[in-house]
């Protein structure tokens, strides 16, 4: 094997595959919210969650307070678009990402409009809808086979584990056999589907973490996100940790590196992975002092996590998929 090649199948090379080049998404925030956040399921949220740490400033009226109502989607394209390509400067090509809280809970005519409004920009392509995974049904998802017919149309679910448990622990208010559901809700209508993982959340080892990588694959998934467990500031999961209700075990990164390339070499080769690792900015950090840090002080930034986990699968002499040959 070479130690150049790539050891594992990255989301960049999914889209080079599915576009012929570079795509790069833009994160929208669509102005919806969350059964386990309006009172329909809970009030307080899956425990780990703040959601205005993973939301790019350009989707905000003030990025230094993010805050509801978002600007008109046509402008955070806009904005999303004069972003990356200051920083990238080859992007050309979008896909409009419903990133925030969950992007089918609404009426289908409100959800029709805010699509179709992110599929009406002449230089975006198509959508990615993130969501939770009981908020599908077959009349959206029927929609979104029918969008599909003219632009690229994925979805994506947070299923976070795959044990009941934890599921429970976390208050996220349903169970795997829904997630299980959702996606193959997508994928009899031939939609690409990812899923969210959260590796390292309360009451799991670390074998019954690597052992998801064997149940991931038994479901018809395109891709993966992975993200440590991180106890941000105003979630139900800070309040647990500072009332000693619960034990976050910090992963130091050496061991979480470790503990990633265990999961890839269990996971089918053909899932792309999007990501190893979640970044916020320091100031949601709840417990900064748990955030990974160089020597030098300086913060682990979410780039510099997938060549940790390549130069780790080089050294083992291993790639996605090798434990199940
Ligand atoms: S993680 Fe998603 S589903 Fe859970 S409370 Fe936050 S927005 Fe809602």
């Amino acid at each position: 094997m070479d130690a150049g090649e790539p050891r594992y199948y990255s989301y960049a090379a999914y889209m080079r595959n599915s576009f012929g080049g570079r795509v790069q998404k833009l994160s929208i925030d669509a102005g919806f919210t969350c059964p386990n956040r309006d009172g329909t399921l809970s009030t307080s949220g899956c425990s780990f969650c703040n959601n205005n740490a993973f939301n790019p400033s350009y989707c905000h009226s003030d990025s230094q307070l993010p805050q509801r109502p978002v600007k008109p989607i046509t402008q955070q394209i806009e904005d999303g678009i004069a972003f990356h390509q200051w920083r990238y400067r080859k992007a050309r090509r979008y896909l409009a990402y419903f990133q925030s809280y969950s992007n089918t809970y609404a009426p289908l005519s409100v959800l029709q409009r805010r699509y179709e409004e992110a599929l009406s920009h002449p230089l975006v392509e198509g959508i990615i809808i993130g969501t939770r995974p009981d908020c599908v049904d077959d009349r959206v998802m029927d929609y979104l086979a029918r969008l599909a017919e003219h632009h690229y149309v994925a979805v994506e679910y947070g299923i976070e584990s795959c044990y009941d448990a934890t599921l429970s622990l976390v208050n996220r208010g349903h169970d795997f056999a829904t997630s299980c559901r959702a996606i193959e809700l997508a994928a009899r209508r031939g939609l690409p589907c990812g899923a969210h993982l959260i590796l390292g959340l309360p009451g799991e080892s670390y074998q019954a973490i690597v052992d998801e990588a064997a149940i991931i694959n038994q479901l018809p998934l395109h891709s993966v996100k992975l993200h440590q467990l991180q106890v941000l500031k105003d979630t139900l999961l800070a309040r647990q940790v500072e009332a000693g209700q619960t034990d976050v075990p910090q992963i130091p990164l050496p061991q979480y590196i470790a503990l990633v390339c265990d999961f890839v070499e269990h996971l089918r080769p053909d899932i792309a992975i999007e990501r190893f690792a979640g970044e916020v900015p320091p100031r949601y950090q709840a417990l900064p002092q748990r955030a990974w840090r160089h020597d030098d002080g300086r913060y682990v930034r979410n780039e510099q996590i997938a060549p940790m986990v390549q130069a780790e699968l080089c050294r083992r002499n291993t790639r996605q998929g090798s434990a199940l040959i």
